[in-house]
C-alpha cells in the first residue's frame, strides 16, 4: 500500500491541527468548569456551540462523510490521521459533527434511507442541530451475538407496535438528542438473518421510557447510556429503513466504518496519553534523578512508541483495504484493529497513569476518564473474543478438510 497522506489529507491535517491548538485544547477547562457549574452531569455546556460553529465556519465539519455533497469527500485513508487528531481530546469529535453514533446512524439513512427519512433526520443530523441513537443491545440477551435479539417490531395497518428492553443506548441522555435507530424482529420465525429490521423511532414517541442512565465504571458520561423500554411503541410503517428484514445487512455495513473510526480515536487518545507520560516523567525527581532516567520508564516509553506506531500501520492498512477493495473483503484487518487498538491504547494509558502517581487517577489530566472510557471499546461494538473468533475462523478456513478430501 501507499503510506503517502493524499494533498487533501495533509491539507485538512494542518487545518485541523490549528483549529485543535487555538480552540479545541484550550476550551478543555472551560468545557469541565461549565459542566461542573450546570450541576448537571448532562448538560450541554455553552462552549460546544461556539466551537461547532468555528469548525462548521472553518470547513471542519462531517469530514466522517465520504459522500462529496454531504460530507467532506475523504477517503478512509484520508480520514485516519484526521479521526486520531479528534481522539486527543475528549471534546473535539462532537465539535466537529464527527461523533459516535451519529456517525454511523448518518452514514446508514445516507446509504439506505428515503428522501423523507433523510430531509426528516439526516439533514438535521448532518447540521449538528439534533443528535441520535443507536438500539440494539438488550439486557435480557447476549447481544455481541445479534441474532440474540429480541425486540419485538410487529405490522399492525400503517403502523409498526414495538415491544421490548434496550440498554446501554449512547446518547439518550443528550439535551439534543431526537431520534434513534431501533434494531429487533420483524419476522422471528424466518431465515435467521433476515429476522430482523431497523426502525427510525424518534425519541418522544409515547411508550418510550428512558428508565435510567448506567454510568461506566463510575463516570455519568455527558451523553449518557441509557436502559430504555418500548411499551406500545407506534411508528408509521414508512420509519422503516431499507426494507423489512434488512435489519442485519445494515448492522454489518455500519459496523465497519464505525469500529475503525473507534480505532484511530484510541491511538489520537494514546498519543496524548504518551505526550503527558514524558513530560511528567521528565519533571519530576525521585531520589535524586528524573523519573524519565529510570530503565523501566524508558522501557515504557519506547514501547508505547512501538506499539502505537504499529496500531497506526494496521488502521491504515485497514482504512486503505477499505477504500481500494471494499469492507467485505477487509474483515480480517477490521477486526484485528478493533481488538489491537483498543488494547494498546489501554496500557499506554496505564503507563501514563502510573507515571503521574496518584495524580494518574485524578481527574486533573483526563487519564483516568480516558482509560475508563476506552477500557468500554473492549466489549462495544463487539467483544474483543467475538473479534478474534471471526479473525481465526478466517485464517483456519484454509486448513479444514473439504468433505471430499477426507
Ligand atoms: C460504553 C458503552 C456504550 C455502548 N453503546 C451502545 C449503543 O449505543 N447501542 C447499542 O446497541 N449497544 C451499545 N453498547 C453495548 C455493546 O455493544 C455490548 O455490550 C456488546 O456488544 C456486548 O454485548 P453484551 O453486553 O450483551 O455481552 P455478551 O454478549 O453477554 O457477552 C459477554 C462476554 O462474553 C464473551 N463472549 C461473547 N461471545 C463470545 C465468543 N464467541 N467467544 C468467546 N467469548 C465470548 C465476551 O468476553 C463478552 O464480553 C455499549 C456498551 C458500552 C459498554
Amino acid at each position: 500500500m501507499d503510506f503517502e497522506p493524499s494533498k487533501r489529507c495533509v491539507e485538512f491535517k494542518e487545518r485541523l491541527e490549528s483549529f485543535m491548538d487555538e480552540h479545541v485544547y484550550p476550551s478543555e477547562e472551560v468545557y469541565a468548569r461549565q459542566m461542573r457549574e450546570s450541576g448537571d452531569p448532562h448538560h450541554h455546556a455553552p462552549i460546544m456551540e461556539e466551537l461547532k460553529a468555528k469548525a462548521h465556519q472553518a470547513g471542519l465539519w462531517n469530514m466522517f462523510l465520504p459522500d462529496e455533497e454531504h460530507g467532506a469527500g475523504l477517503s478512509n485513508a484520508d480520514y485516519a490521521p484526521l479521526a486520531e487528531i479528534l481522539g486527543r481530546s475528549p471534546i473535539a469529535s462532537e465539535a466537529c459533527n464527527c461523533s459516535a453514533p451519529d456517525t454511523g446512524n448518518m452514514e446508514v439513512l445516507h446509504q439506505f434511507g428515503t428522501d423523507e427519512q433523510k430531509e426528516r433526520w439526516l439533514m438535521p443530523l448532518l447540521d449538528g442541530e439534533i443528535r441520535s441513537a443507536f438500539a440494539m443491545t438488550e439486557p435480557a440477551v447476549a447481544s455481541s451475538d445479534a441474532t440474540n435479539i429480541e425486540l419485538r417490531i410487529e405490522r399492525d395497518g400503517d403502523e409498526y407496535v414495538l415491544n421490548g428492553r434496550k440498554w446501554w443506548i449512547t446518547n439518550v441522555y443528550h439535551p439534543n438528542c431526537r431520534i434513534m435507530i431501533v434494531m429487533g424482529k420483524t419476522n422471528p420465525d424466518g431465515p435467521t438473518y433476515t429476522q430482523q429490521s431497523q426502525v427510525l423511532v424518534p425519541l418522544d414517541t409515547p411508550g418510550v421510557t428512558v428508565l435510567r442512565n448506567l454510568p461506566v465504571f463510575g463516570y455519568t458520561d455527558q451523553d449518557g447510556h441509557g436502559e430504555i423500554d418500548f411499551k406500545d411503541v407506534r411508528v408509521p410503517v414508512t420509519n422503516v429503513i431499507s426494507k423489512e428484514g434488512d435489519g442485519f445487512m445494515i448492522a454489518q455495513a455500519r459496523l465497519g466504518p464505525g469500529r475503525i473510526h473507534h480505532c484511530m480515536r484510541a491511538i489520537g487518545a494514546a498519543e496524548r496519553a504518551l505526550d503527558l507520560m514524558c513530560k511528567r516523567a521528565v519533571s519530576r525527581v525521585t531520589f535524586g534523578q528524573p523519573i524519565a532516567m529510570r530503565g523501566n520508564i524508558l522501557d515504557w516509553i519506547a514501547e508505547a512508541r512501538i506499539e502505537i506506531d504499529m496500531a497506526r500501520l494496521l488502521t491504515l492498512k485497514a482504512a486503505w483495504m477499505m477504500d481500494t477493495v471494499g469492507n467485505r473483503h477487509a474483515r480480517i484487518e477490521i477486526a484485528a484493529i478493533k481488538v489491537a487498538a483498543p488494547n494498546v491504547a489501554l496500557k499506554v494509558l496505564d503507563r501514563a497513569i502510573q507515571v503521574h502517581g496518584g495524580g494518574g487517577v485524578s481527574d486533573d489530566f483526563g487519564l483516568a476518564s480516558a482509560w475508563a472510557h476506552l477500557r468500554t471499546l473492549r466489549l462495544a461494538d463487539g467483544p474483543d473474543e467475538v473479534h478474534k473468533l471471526s479473525i481465526a475462523r478466517r485464517v483456519l478456513a484454509p486448513y479444514i478438510p473439504r468433505e471430499k478430501d477426507a
